[in-house]
């Protein structure tokens, strides 16, 4: 008998999703728009309660795509982005016909470098473009240097976009994310830590811009009786039915949020006696990660040689999903030709790190598996 999958991230569902999907076949609002819709906003804007507005929309990369456009880029714009990231960070500049600078990531949150970012913007300067948007993420729910990244940002005066996909329940000095950048944004993809089946969410700081953002969300339609259109617009709104299960979810999320928690945790103490093992933790107590993926660095200089590889290959032969961390975005093919700043450090996070399994849906048995896993490829440490 085949010995069941462990994950890395997965669905996991409260069981209240299906009362606000039936609500929605019962009214046969089974469209974009609807009640679940507002609902699924409303309870965002409560549980991230800060003054700002909220957008629900098919992706978070959607949201990264209309946030670049409200924020004004345009063709041979410049855009700096973080350079360790997901892929749906970066396309949208690219969408939108303007040019990625990618930017190195520092050690302490793993992301935007502050000493890169401010090269990478004089680099751009000298050559005649000041970047039009800085995109910074938090990665795996750790929030970026948020006071540092502002600082250089106001003395620019270059806008902030902030990518919060996975982030949402992360907060730094007890505000929420998705709330530091001119404009925010959100994921609730399948393996996000609360999930929408797929969807997305934009965050603004006033009711117009976010009004805007649901103008071009719903193909750009002017104020007539008829389909009258002077900008081009997308098909980027959530339907009623996926919103439905984000406020079943919604119910849930600070206890998803509290058991990735207890996932760091539990690494943090299967290799507290590990030399060469770090787990990923936060830098001070300012910093409130939700842990949506646990990840570790492993110096195979202190591990008799063993890497990221060894400890991942192993786990797979138990049927265990591990996955290396973000393959950095100035190596991939498709975006080598850009430029980059930065001293390596995001390649070396690729080389040496390794992200575990972290769902909020582990069970007692699943972190047996586990453990005994890596004890067993680190037993003579
Ligand atoms: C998942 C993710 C996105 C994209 O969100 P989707 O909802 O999958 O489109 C963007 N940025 C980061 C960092 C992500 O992890």
């Amino acid at each position: 008998m085949k010995i069941d999958k462990i994950w890395l991230s997965s669905p996991h569902l409260s069981g209240s999703e299906q009362k606000y999907v039936q609500a929605a076949f019962d009214s046969n609002w089974v469209a974009p728009l609807g009640p679940n819709v507002d609902g699924f906003e409303l309870d965002l804007g409560n549980y991230i309660n800060e003054p700002i507005f909220v957008g629900a929309l098919s992706s978070g990369s959607a949201a990264i795509h209309l946030g670049l456009i409200l924020l004004g880029v345009s063709k041979e714009d410049v855009v700096l982005v973080q350079t360790h990231t997901h892929n749906a960070s970066v396309n949208p500049i690219l969408y939108q016909g303007a040019t990625p600078v990618f930017v190195d990531s520092e050690e302490q949150t793993w992301n935007l470098c502050p000493i890169a970012l401010e090269q990478a913007i004089q680099a751009s300067i000298q050559k005649g473009k000041k970047p039009k948007v800085i995109i910074a993420v938090h990665l795996y729910g750790m929030p970026y240097q948020i006071e540092v990244v502002r600082a250089i940002a106001d003395k620019y005066q270059i806008p902030i976009l902030e990518d919060s996909a996975e982030a949402l329940g992360s907060s730094y000095k007890g505000q929420k994310c998705g709330t530091f950048g001119d404009i925010g944004v959100l994921s609730f993809n399948g393996n996000k830590i609360i999930t929408t089946s797929g969807g997305g969410a934009i965050v603004t700081k006033t009711l117009a811009l976010k009004e805007k953002a649901i103008f071009y969300a719903t193909q750009a339609r002017d104020a007539a009786p008829h389909y009258q259109h002077s900008e081009i617009g997308y098909n980027y709104r959530m339907s009623n039915i996926c919103a439905g299960i984000g406020r079943g979810q919604m119910e849930v999320l600070d206890q998803h949020v509290a058991l990735r928690r207890a996932m760091h945790d539990f690494y943090v103490d299967l290799f507290k006696d590990v030399p060469g093992v770090t787990v990923f933790s936060a830098p001070n107590t300012d910093y409130f990660s939700n842990y949506w993926l646990s990840t570790i660095l492993i110096d195979p200089s202190k591990t008799n040689g063993i890497n990221r590889e060894t400890l991942r290959l192993a786990l797979e032969a138990m049927n265990i999903e591990s996955r290396p961390l973000w393959k950095p975005m100035h190596l991939q093919p498709v975006f080598e030709m850009h430029p980059y700043h930065g001293n390596k450090v995001a390649e070396k996070l690729f080389e040496n790190g390794l992200c575990l399994p972290s769902g909020s849906n582990l069970t007692d048995s699943d972190r047996e598996r586990i453990a005994m896993v890596i004890k067993s490829v680190f037993v003579d440490l």
